[in-house]
């Protein structure tokens, strides 16, 4: 008697099969049934996370090329490591990052710990593994629900798509499985217009048979971010030094620097803008405000400008960076885009 073949097990092959064939060659990945490095992966899975290949990848060549392993990025000082991620976002990730390499190098002689119990017991891989484990990949998640036909809303769908994901997964070879399905939702299973006509799983594939894979997997509405609002203060020194600090090193951008500002807030009333200025100085309003969206508010901030005396002390927790040093500043996205504005408003600061 032949014992039936589930349709995720035929699926589990065929999508590997396809792999052999058009795997993308990303750097951190080891060859097809070669064994990865510890490093390579554990820092390209921790950018990865929120984060595209395209986005990622120039960022993984820099960190290689200036901190080849993990030693040498324990080594490193805070500063130059926010300093390499800005840009990347989700800064947590970086303080995570760089502290489970000090354990590394310090408590394990620079080599990773065999075990994934081990391995969990390290700064930030907690957390790290949890997630991953929550968040299966968003190209695993539609090539499931298409592959299934599973209807269900996200994010309620989620426990079901990551059952079947779970029971797809082969006993030989199962890290080439789930890259081979990362491969396929990124190359073949896109979120508009699939390429079925090209897709190994085609003749499986119930969302293809039913004729509505393209809308799976369906979303609940999202409700609305809140909009926050507040104000940046750009303070220029005449020899061009601009007033910024660094942010804690916990919570929202953590370690990041900053301009001056005020609170971020619902509420938030601009007459009253200028007094939370750290340092009185002859503040202009630039015309233009700018907008920014995090994961769960929405920021909109009016910027004010303004020069002063060389002689100016910094207030208390700030420091004035130079010119030169602007661009290298770990500053978040929200913060380069301030500075932006204020180079794009061409505006001709007076001197208090
Ligand atoms: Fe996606 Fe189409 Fe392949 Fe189904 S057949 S997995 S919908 S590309």
């Amino acid at each position: 008697m032949t014992v039936p073949v589930s349709l995720g097990a035929r699926a589990a092959a065929a999508v590997l099969a396809w792999y052999d064939c058009h795997r993308r060659d990303l750097p951190w990945r080891a060859k097809p049934y070669a064994a990865a490095d510890p490093y390579k992966v554990w820092l390209s899975e921790i950018m990865l996370q929120q984060t595209t290949v395209a986005a990622v990848t120039p960022y993984f060549a820099a960190f290689l090329a200036r901190w080849p392993d993990v030693k040498s990025l324990a080594q490193a000082s805070s500063d130059e490591v926010m300093r390499a991620w800005a840009g990347l976002g989700y800064y947590s990730r970086a303080r995570n990052l760089h502290a489970c390499a000090k354990t590394i190098a310090g408590d394990f002689g620079g080599s990773f710990p065999a075990t994934e119990a081990a391995l969990r017991d390290l700064p930030g891989i907690g957390p790290y593994t949890a997630a991953a484990i929550a968040a299966i990949d968003g190209n695993v998640t539609r090539v499931v629900a298409r592959l299934f036909s599973i209807e269900t809303p996200l994010p309620a769908a989620q426990t079901e798509i990551k059952a079947r994901a779970q029971e797809m997964v082969p006993g030989k070879r199962p890290g080439d499985f789930a890259q081979a399905m990362m491969d396929l939702g990124a190359m073949v299973c896109t979120p508009r217009h699939p390429s079925c006509g090209m897709c190994p799983l085609r003749d499986l594939c119930l969302g293809h048979a039913f004729g509505h894979a393209e809308r799976l997997p369906t979303k609940a509405p999202r409700p609305l971010r809140p909009l926050r609002r507040g104000a940046a203060f750009f303070v220029r020194r005449r020899d061009g030094a601009v007033l910024v600090r660094t942010r804690p090193p916990k919570g929202l951008l953590g370690g990041m620097t900053e301009l001056p500002g005020s609170p971020w807030e619902t509420d938030f009333d601009e007459a009253l803008a200028e007094s939370q200025a750290p340092i009185a100085a002859p503040f202009r309003k630039l015309e233009s405000s700018i907008e920014h969206a995090f994961t769960h508010f929405a920021l909109r901030l009016s910027i004010y400008v303004a020069e002063v005396k060389e002689d100016r002390r910094p207030p208390s927790g700030y420091r004035w960076t130079p010119a030169r040093d602007l661009d290298n500043e770990a500053f978040p996205g929200v913060m380069r885009k301030v500075i932006e504005a204020v180079r794009r408003s061409g505006e001709n600061l007076r001197v208090d």
